[in-house]
């Protein structure tokens, strides 16, 4: 293993492609970026690849796999805390093998694993001229059908949909059809913005996305609103506010001049502006807890409980837990405002302990008992002898104050019926912790397992009742 001298400085604000190189001597990647106005891609670094002997028996697919890991690896400090996702370039053959359904041997569920590290998106380039023998591929297929558990080599919404989009019925059908009416402006766009045209169906549709396999909104208000429908308004987003709801859009659309639209949408929101004294004023001064850098997910801990709201499946109370550390991410679960401290510990038991771990400290504002007992109950749960260090804050912690009018006004803003609010805590959850904190700029799913689940299968346009869904 070795590698070429660095050519072209890195530049951590813009984004990393990497690309197997098959061309120099040897298997071998190189990290590219645009490092000026041209746009065009300058070499970064060179990595050349050795394989063991034992890796040489591999087949073609598995060995540009491992080559790409072990770029990965190499390149880990560049490419492990890239803000934005940062792009692998494959052919089509790779990209098609890689999309299969497999049975992941112990060598593969090790790749798998690895993988999890990163944050990336999978690209098509044009193929390389060396595809791999037909023969390897039809061995490769019998041995897959011998095995009963297939699993995504790599989970599905890596890929850019460069190739999913024009699946009828959903937003980005919606996108791509557009775009067909508005084949002029999107021509002249292409002179004037880095965007590409692709041609599928044998050519007949035309489909506008940028390097980045985001595809391009065309000048039309009908689609824009529907966009905004899908992501602003729908109930599995809930009207997460302009700086969290544009972040999302762009994520997935190259929109020109998104931002003033969204903007403008947005302070025209009907439902908002009904529900703008959900808000409460809180009298007491806030008090703003310090947590040691780098402390693990849901060490430290704040809870509290909103109660006294309407029946809902034999509950009237939520309890809130929010990590104190970087990521902020906050959990809801469904109880009754009689809970016990024994109840809560169960809860925690159940629902946190196994994802994380025993909480080092937890901040409340109730009863300075309350932590003491919370903890002992949490020790008998688990049969082990265990002191949990209390800190009782008579204040309101500032950011479980956040939490609570977050969940509040999720919960007025996405429903449909009173009675049924605590069924909808899985989802409020999912979606807080898709949201972006506004000061790491990181979802807490980004952080905690690398990925925001989307809330629905399929980005298709929402039911206009939530609740029949559920
Ligand atoms: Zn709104």
């Amino acid at each position: 293993m070795c590698s070429r001298p660095v050519l072209a400085h890195p530049d951590p604000e813009k984004v990393f492609y990497l690309q197997t190189d098959t061309s120099t001597k040897g298997v071998g990647a190189v990290l590219t970026q645009e490092l000026d106005q041209s746009k065009k891609q300058r070499p970064i670094t060179y990595y050349l690849a050795t394989f063991t002997p034992a890796e040489e028996n591999y087949d073609i697919y598995e060995k540009e796999f491992l080559v790409v890991l072990k770029a990965l690896e190499h390149w880990r400090a560049y490419l492990i805390w890239t803000k934005e996702p940062f792009v692998i370039k494959t052919d089509h053959k790779n990209l098609t093998y890689w999309k299969e359904l497999k049975k992941l041997t112990g060598r593969m569920a090790g790749w798998h694993e690895k993988l999890q590290d990163y944050n990336f998106r999978i690209v098509h380039i044009a193929g390389k001229t060396n595809g791999p023998a037909d023969a390897l591929l039809r061995m490769d297929q019998e041995e897959e059908n011998k095995g009963p558990k297939l699993t995504l080599l790599i989970p599905s919404d890596v890929f850019l949909n460069i190739f999913e989009a024009g699946d009828p019925g959903t937003i980005e059908d919606k996108v791509v059809q557009t775009q067909q009416r508005y084949q002029e402006v999107m021509n002249k766009w292409e002179k004037m913005l880095s965007i590409i045209r692709h041609n599928k169906q044998g050519g007949r549709t035309a489909v506008w996305t940028n390097r980045m396999g985001q595809l391009v909104v065309p000048p039309d208000n009908n689609l824009k609103r529907k966009i905004l429908k899908e992501l602003y308004d729908h109930w599995g987003a809930g009207h997460p506010g302009r700086d969290e709801t544009t972040r999302q859009v762009l994520h997935s659309y190259l929109w020109p001049l998104g931002r003033a639209w969204i903007a403008q949408y947005i302070k025209g929101c009907a439902t908002c502006q009904q529900n703008k004294n959900l808000t409460h004023v809180t009298k007491t001064p806030l008090y703003k807890i310090t947590v040691p850098e780098n402390a693990p997910p849901f060490t430290q801990i704040a809870m509290d409980l909103i109660t006294g709201l309407p029946k809902s499946r034999g509950h009237d109370a939520i309890l809130t837990i929010v990590d104190h550390g970087c990521l902020q991410g906050a959990i809801f679960l469904p109880c009754n405002t009689t809970i016990t401290e024994p109840q809560i510990a169960q809860l925690y038991y159940k629902h946190v302990y196994p994802w994380f771990r025993l909480p080092t400290k937890v901040i409340s504002n109730r009863d300075p008992q309350f932590t003491s007992h919370f903890g002992q109950s949490l020790a008998k749960e688990l049969g082990i002898c265990w002191n949990l260090s209390t800190a009782f804050h008579p204040q309101t912690d500032r950011l479980m104050e956040r939490k609570n009018q977050w969940i509040e006004q999720y919960l007025h803003l996405v429903m449909a019926n009173n009675e049924e609010w605590s069924n909808l805590l899985p989802l409020a959850t999912l979606v807080h912790n898709n949201s972006a904190n506004s000061t790491t700029r990181f979802t807490p799913n980004q952080l905690l397992i690398r990925q925001e689940p989307p809330v629905t299968p399929a980005q298709s346009e929402g039911a206009e009742n939530p609740l029949a869904e559920l």
